[in-house]
């Protein structure tokens, strides 16, 4: 399929979101349905995101959302000019204890993968700075070091996924992603004119290991991320056969429950000691998956479902 670039019409550009779970956010805003980096582990095209949309993704071209996930992008040009409307009305603001009333810029794509949508997501960040929001940025993209005049915010925090550091894996696993060369350098620069920052070292691949984290951990920590996030691949979905697809075949080591379980414990108890020896614990923040009840200790995996980040904000207005 040729790689399809339309646009769309949105009724409300910012969700409430269960994001908290894993102390992101309370709200989202997705720019686009579809994302060009395609990233062969993606969740997204197996959420209701991209499912209940089959219909409106036929009509433009798109037969198959899932497996052709990558080669379709549907930017949302209206969203700034209704955030601006929802914001001047809205009178309550969500804010629970691990979310903070976070606004984060995207979950279901990638907000600066082109300049359409670094454009729009300009647009949003000032929009949300205007009405005292706290943003948090999660991208793959470069184009954000062009936007530092508006993200040096303490309102704004600035985040990369970055699950490794060897570009030439990543050409297997996210083709059309920047090269996580690229993405450090990036966040070297946010770093140097002294963006608030954070990474997310996800989703790491079943052939990491402790000696690997230990190494990416050290590069990581020259960029003083206030936060690392992290949790490994799951290829459980239409993602694994999209891997598979890829020539990766790692992803068929973990694609049954019990499989996916232990390579989750084996990293869990790899990145923590890691990041013990590199000395950045306490920044540290796992993203547990309730799937591996019965798998770990309840107590293990309670203690971060809905565990607050130590990231600190400013006070937020209400409204
Ligand atoms: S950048 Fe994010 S949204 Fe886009 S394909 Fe990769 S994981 Fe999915």
């Amino acid at each position: 399929m040729a790689v399809i670039k339309e646009t769309e019409k949105i009724v409300n550009p910012l969700q409430e979101s269960a994001l908290n779970k894993k102390g992101l956010c309370d709200y989202v805003i997705n720019i686009a349905s579809g994302c060009l980096h395609g990233c062969t582990f993606c969740y997204v095209p197996s959420t209701p995101a991209i499912r209940t949309r089959q219909t409106q993704l036929s009509e433009k071209g798109v037969s198959n959302p899932q497996m052709d996930w990558g080669k379709y992008l549907l930017v949302r040009e209206n969203v700034p000019e209704l955030l601006e409307k929802k914001l001047s009305r809205k009178k309550t603001w969500l804010i629970t204890p691990s979310g903070q009333g976070v606004v984060m810029l995207c979950s279901g794509t990638d907000p600066y993968q082109n300049k359409e949508t670094a454009s729009i997501t300009r647009s949003s960040v000032e929009i949300l700075s205007k009405y005292k929001k706290r943003v948090r940025i999660l991208t793959r993209g470069l184009l954000w070091t062009d936007d530092l005049d508006i993200l040096i915010r303490s309102n704004v925090t600035l985040g990369m996924s970055l699950p490794y550091l060897d570009d030439e894996l990543s050409r297997k696993i996210e083709p059309q992603a920047p090269p996580p060369s690229r993405r450090y350098e990036a966040l070297l620069k946010g770093y140097k004119a002294g963006c608030r920052l954070y990474v997310a070292m996800a989703p790491t691949p079943p052939t990491m290991t402790l000696h690997d984290f230990k190494r990416h951990l050290e590069k990581i920590i020259a960029i003083n991320p206030e936060v690392i996030f992290w949790e490994p691949i799951n290829a459980r979905g239409s993602n694994g056969k999209r891997m598979v697809a890829a020539g990766l075949d790692f992803a068929s080591t973990v694609m049954t429950k019990k499989s996916w379980a232990e390579c989750f414990k084996r990293q869990w108890d790899d990145i923590e000691t890691a990041a013990q020896e590199v000395g950045c614990k306490d920044r540290l923040h796992i993203w547990p998956d309730p799937e591996l009840r019965g798998y770990v200790e309840d107590t293990r995996l309670e203690q971060w479902l809905y565990k607050p980040t130590v990231e600190k904000w400013d006070s937020l207005a209400k409204t």
